[in-house]
């Protein structure tokens, strides 16, 4: 669990904020020696077999418990599987080359050692892919296992065989895990029903409250989280409001404009302001002077006060609904034509999300200029929406030339809490 809750999380961070392979290395052993967890090679067991053993049977339970915890969602199946691809992919950079040949034996049975002979017969071709400094270190595998280096001519084919050279040995064994971890958790999602394990279940259940993917953002299941401590005033939100990420922000600046958010705005931004600490009844307030204009007293009272009582758990199945998180936010429920909810890093076209940052001011009255927007769009370009979040705020919350970076942003609630306290 904790291996999940440091080390994937590290790692999930540290690409997305595209660390070098070094730093990531380091970022994971950081994590590592944070939960005592090792991560040595055959040769280091030689030496010390009692701490590898240990090593690897926390390494093994953290991971099993994870599969187990995380079989029921594709979304949560496609980050395990990402996360620990990357782990794989720095520990087989830093083996051994004795432990590397040792693997791929294991685990691609079809991967053969090029002989010295076949090798004479292609050399030309080879030396013309890979330099003319081409040692005899290659391996040789059915092309369709290596897909990522068919697909950019990096590997030299020859009678439906890749001969791929040692240093990209990685892909051999890439896709044959992804495969394979893939193939074995749906297995598991499959048999999970009939898993009546008291001494597993209460431990699944912790791990879920740490999933990064919860398709229960929002939902009761995951209550705690997002919340901050703090309590704000109906009167207060419109001041309190420059402290707000970008999506909020454009949620209260339409809600001003139109006095009115359709359904999907009303609950992203209604629950955002609970998780601040709006009360019911400053809900209530809020949102009943926020419609004013358009909407009646009684129609209120009808079509909107029970869903505003619903989201504090005072209706229905009363339950204490928790904000959405940014990945809620960015993976589900994309917005349509007349919505404002989402997140503008997301969903905001980058010519709109261009203005937007171009006219972006910081409660200290910080301003972007062109190169800074342009470093938060590369940032979306990339697909990387909550680290652009990120980079904003640290390029207009944090001293100029400070080169202090924070956690990246997964609650809108966290950017309001930060900027707070930024400002003090
Ligand atoms: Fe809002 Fe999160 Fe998007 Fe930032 S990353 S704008 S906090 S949804």
């Amino acid at each position: 669990m904790k291996l999940f809750e440091i080390v994937l999380r590290s790692i999930d961070s540290a690409m997305i904020r595209t660390l070098r392979d070094d730093d990531l290395w380091a970022v994971i052993n950081k994590a590592c020696n944070q939960v005592g967890l090792g991560l040595h090679g055959n040769e280091y067991g030689l030496r010390n077999p009692k701490d590898v053993d240990q090593e690897r049977r926390r390494d093994h339970l953290s991971h099993y418990i994870l599969r187990l915890a995380f079989c029921g969602n594709p979304e949560n199946i496609r980050w395990l599987v990402q996360q620990e691809s990357v782990l794989l992919k720095c520990r087989f950079e830093r083996i051994s080359s004795g432990d590397r040949s040792l693997f791929l034996a294991k685990y691609s049975s079809d991967c053969r050692v090029a002989e010295r002979e076949e090798l004479v017969q292609v050399m030309d071709e080879l030396r013309q892919l890979h330099g003319p400094g081409v040692n005899d270190d290659f391996f040789v595998v059915p092309w369709q296992s290596v897909p990522d280096l068919v697909g950019r001519r990096g590997v030299f084919l020859r009678k439906g065989y890749a001969y791929v050279p040692k240093a990209e040995a990685f892909s051999i064994i890439l896709t044959r895990f992804k495969e394979m971890l893939e193939g074995q958790l749906e297995r598991t999602a499959k048999e999970l029903p009939a898993l009546r394990d008291d001494r597993i279940l209460p431990l699944l259940e912790l791990v879920k409250k740490a999933d990064p993917y919860s398709a229960t953002g929002g939902g009761a299941g995951d209550a705690s989280k997002g919340f901050i401590e703090g309590q704000l005033m109906a009167a207060d939100v419109d001041r309190a409001s420059v402290h707000f990420p970008l999506c909020m922000q454009h949620l209260h600046k339409n809600l001003r404009s139109t006095s009115h958010l359709k359904y999907g705005g009303r609950q992203q931004y209604g629950l955002f302001l609970k998780s601040i600490g709006l009360s019911l009844e400053e809900a209530l307030a809020f949102w009943r002077r926020s419609f004013a204009s358009k909407v009646s007293d009684d129609k209120f009272q009808k079509e909107y006060a029970y869903n505003v009582r619903h989201n504090y758990g005072q209706e229905g199945k009363r339950a204490n609904y928790a904000p959405y998180s940014c990945s809620k936010i960015i993976t589900s429920n994309a917005p349509s034509l007349g919505d404002h909810h989402g997140c503008p890093f997301k969903h905001h076209g980058p010519d709109s999300l261009r203005h937007t940052l171009a006219n972006y001011a910081a409660p200290n009255g910080t301003r972007l200029g062109k190169e800074e927007v342009d470093i938060i769009l590369d940032l979306v370009h990339g697909g990387h929406h909550q680290v652009a979040c990120t980079k904003l705020f640290e390029l207009t919350r944090k001293p100029a030339g400070s080169a202090t970076t924070i956690d990246t942003i997964t609650y809108p609630s966290k950017f309001y809490e930060l900027s707070i306290k930024e400002s003090k």
